[in-house]
């Protein structure tokens, strides 16, 4: 059914849209009991868009190919665990036109509330970061333009940008903030590239009084993307606004980015995001706390997160807010014990994270091939069974998506990588030898 879905879907919204849209989606499932229909965008940005763009023709496409499916779930995967964005009801059986209910959410480009510079804790790690933002938000005499911030996921990078915005703006009102990603900075101007309409989406950014892309990694390689990203800096530049830029990781580092960009940027302040110190989580827990006035925290339990929560700050958060919900719903007290119990997986989680290379020097090891045969085109069942194997543990020890997984196994397609996880669910049911020993495999990995 999905593949007579997707081929409806390149008719009904044409091969373009098609290929920049709707095929990175992929099935996640399919409920036999409601009918509903679970579909996986590689990111929430992605899922946002083919809901507000495609979810009428993918109820249609769907019902279409699966009389009488369910809901359709369209979720993002990210580093945070997949959540659903949103669902589309199936248009009903003898309805003519579709009318699926869609909820408006554009978390592309809106300030959060909570992202403040109140809320934000300055440490160590983010201290030239936070000072420098302070400055381009109070709006005086700028020594540098544009800001750069960079580091890995979860540090704080988005929340120092949205402080930025929502502060500059108390102190300058009537002026314009523009906060987006660059990937919507993406997708707006290839949409207005394609509407042949790019005259408006310029003259609103080069509006600008203070304008924020966060997350410039995703415009990598991506050409005309860039030389528009590139005149839209030096105009705001030269126009004396000021701008700000994030990526998760240093000008150095942005492979893809073009130079002129690269060197653009060099030319402001570039402050990293760094991984927080103890004292930097310990602090940021107590903060977070000082929201819940009514819930009691011992001492012990706030140490023992801040020493084991140790790969972002957004683990810490998650973890913390897990707790507190699973201490709420069973009307417990939080002590530690409780507290390891509540966090047992995610700890084993964030104790070891397996990587594909290892995932792959185990399989070959265990079935003697060598690792070449990993991205190798050959289909001798003495080196296509361990592929399928190792494709299958990375899929399921790893966070990597299917077609992440399908690139690092020699740029194989994503079904490829589907085929391999099922077929080997299906062995592991059917063959003892195999299942003992991709338990065996599952063991040393998660060592
Ligand atoms: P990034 O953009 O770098 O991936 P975010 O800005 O989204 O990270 O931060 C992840 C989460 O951690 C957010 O909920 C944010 O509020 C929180 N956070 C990060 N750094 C701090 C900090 N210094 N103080 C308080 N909260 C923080
Ligand atoms: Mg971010």
């Amino acid at each position: 059914a999905w593949q007579a879905v997707r081929d409806t879907l390149r008719k009904s919204c044409g091969q373009r849209s098609f290929d920049g849209w709707l095929k990175a989606l992929e099935l996640a499932g399919l409920d036999s009991e409601s009918g509903a229909v679970r579909l996986i965008a590689p990111s929430a940005f992605l899922a946002e868009w083919v809901q507000s763009h495609f979810a009428e023709q993918l109820a249609a496409a769907w019902h279409a190919a699966l009389p009488g499916c369910g809901e359709i779930l369209v979720e993002a995967r990210g580093d945070a665990p997949v959540r659903a964005i949103f669902a589309i009801d199936a248009p009903a059986p003898d309805a003519v036109t579709p009318e699926p209910v869609v909820v408006e959410i554009d978390r592309g480009s809106q300030l959060e509330d909570r992202f403040t510079f109140d809320s934000f804790v300055v440490g160590k790690a983010n201290e030239l970061a936070y000072n420098a933002a302070k400055t381009l938000a109070e709006g005086g005499k700028l020594g540098f333009n544009p800001l750069f911030l960079h580091g890995g996921v979860g540090l704080g990078k988005t929340h120092l940008m949205h402080a930025i915005g929502h502060d500059y703006r108390a102190r300058h009102p009537g002026s314009k903030v523009i906060y987006m990603t660059s990937e919507k900075f993406m997708y707006e101007f290839v949409a207005a590239m394609r509407a042949k309409d790019t005259h408006s989406f310029k003259a609103r950014l080069r509006a600008a009084d203070l304008l924020l892309i966060d997350d410039v990694q995703f415009i990598a390689g991506k050409d005309s993307t860039q030389e528009e990203f590139f005149h839209t800096m030096n105009e705001l530049i030269s126009a004396g606004r000021r701008l700000v830029i994030s990526a998760d990781r240093s000008p150095q580092d942005l492979e893809g980015i073009e130079s002129r960009i690269l060197s653009r940027l060099s030319w402001g302040l570039v402050a990293d995001v760094n991984t927080a110190d103890f004292e930097l989580r310990y602090n940021i827990i107590l903060k977070k706390l000082e929201t819940q006035p009514a819930v009691v925290v011992p001492n012990d339990v706030v140490m023992f997160l801040a020493k084991r929560l140790t790969a972002s700050i957004r683990e810490l958060e998650g973890a913390l807010t897990r707790v507190l919900a699973f201490a709420h719903l069973s009307k417990r007290p939080i002590d530690l014990e409780f507290t390891q119990a509540a966090l047992a997986d995610q700890l084993r989680a964030s104790q070891r994270r397996v990587t594909i290379d290892e995932i792959q020097r185990r399989v070959c090891d265990h079935y003697r091939i060598r690792q070449s045969e990993m991205g190798s085109a050959r289909r001798a069942r003495e080196v296509a069974r361990p592929r399928q194997i190792a494709m299958y543990l990375a899929k399921q020890l790893t966070q990597r998506s299917l077609p992440e997984i399908g690139r690092r196994f020699g740029g194989r397609d994503h079904t490829t990588v589907i085929h391999a996880v099922k077929r080997i669910e299906e062995l592991r049911a059917a063959d003892a030898e195999l299942d003992a020993d991709v338990r065996l495999l599952i063991r040393q990995l998660e060592a």
